[in-house]
């Protein structure tokens, strides 16, 4: 069995038994009260994925160059499907004429009206709220 010379909560000596690893239950309670709330919650092999598709997304949607200043093209939706681009997945909303979503993805933004996608850029605009 592995000795402990000091309380593993509070670092104070110990003396008695060697298998001895807190002072008293307080001590071991609150010790293993923190490691309990110090315990990481797994990040789903699922949400990898969907990061993996919301990255592909942006690659798809930002390949367009912006070196003019902001852009705003419209194309066939289908074109970017093809491209494996998969609407689905984006990082937040942005209403516009209080009828109008926008898709976001970072600072680039698609609209999807029937067969067609408008897609335009805000350049270093990222939404947080
Ligand atoms: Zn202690």
């Amino acid at each position: 069995m592995e000795s402990y010379s000091n309380c593993a909560h509070c670092g104070h000596d110990l003396k008695g038994r060697t298998d001895k690893r807190f002072c008293n239950d307080t001590c071991r309670n609150t010790y293993n009260r923190i490691q309990r709330q110090q315990r990481h919650i797994p990040f789903p092999e699922q949400a990898k994925e969907i990061i993996q598709a919301i990255k592909r997304n942006y690659q798809i949607i930002a390949s367009k160059d912006k070196s003019g200043g902001n852009i705003y093209i419209s194309s066939k939706l289908e074109d970017y499907l093809a491209k494996g681009f998969e609407p689905k997945y984006f990082t937040s909303i942005h209403m516009e004429n209080n009828d109008e979503q926008w898709y976001c993805i970072f600072d680039w933004y698609f609209y999807i009206a029937g067969n067609m996608i408008h897609i335009k850029n805000f350049i270093g605009q990222f939404q947080i709220k």
